[in-house]
């Protein structure tokens, strides 16, 4: 699967907003976004970030936020938009609550890992169980009652030790349930709107693929 293999501070730089890519770092002074908050490229300093942006522009950015956010390349989240249409509700909700249920999405929901992609890389190394069967795929859609445990070999791994210790996210979140003694998470529903942390304003990625 490709995937994204570049400076990820970039990508924060470029939306100009912080998107949380690198775990403990981002909340430390070494976050590029506090040392360097301009565009990234030779031109970065030049450009103007309150310059005029058109409706489409504002529409793109917002996606392009989104779906670096969950690290998605451009055919994956478009696939997860067509998938939220056929759903009944609200697209733009619809569209977070798919990507929320996405198993490397929920490891680091849980607080099992750093950041998304430190799950996904958790996930690709097989050391989660998803309802007591071994899975490797970050994109699994969980479902409400599914459980996500750390396997028996991969209860020691510092990583998932050091992100529950830093994190706990999974408490605040009222879809998961989380274990910490057992090193066990649920998704006890699908997450709605009002439930997810992500800060963005998802009618402007539909009213941009509705064109
Ligand atoms: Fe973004 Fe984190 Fe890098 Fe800061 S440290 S720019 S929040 S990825």
């Amino acid at each position: 699967m490709a995937r994204y293999t570049e400076a990820v501070c970039k990508l924060c730089r470029r939306e100009n907003v912080k998107l949380f890519l690198k775990g403990r770092r981002c909340l430390s002074d070494k976050c590029a976004m506090e040392r360097r908050a301009y565009f990234p490229g030779q031109h970065g300093q030049n450009q103007q970030r309150r310059r005029k942006v058109s409706e489409y522009g504002i529409q793109l950015r917002e996606k392009q936020k989104v779906r670096r956010t969950y690290g998605l390349l451009e055919r994956q989240f478009f696939l997860y938009y067509l998938k939220a249409t056929k759903m009944r509700g609200i697209t733009g909700e619809n569209l977070l609550s798919l990507l929320e249920r996405r198993l490397d999405n929920v490891v680091y929901r849980l607080g099992f890992a750093p950041s998304r992609s430190a799950a996904r890389q958790l996930v690709r190394h097989r050391h989660f169980t998803v309802n007591g069967r071994i899975t490797d795929i970050p994109s699994y859609l969980l479902r409400p009652g599914d459980t996500v445990v750390v396997r028996e070999k991969s209860r020691s791994l510092d990583i998932i030790h050091s992100a529950l210790k830093d994190a706990g996210p999974g408490s605040d979140i009222p879809w998961l349930r989380l274990d910490k003694a057992r090193l066990e998470g649920e998704l006890l529903e699908a997450p709605k709107r009002a439930d997810i942390p992500t800060v963005c304003q998802e009618q402007l990625i539909v009213e941009l693929y509705s064109k």
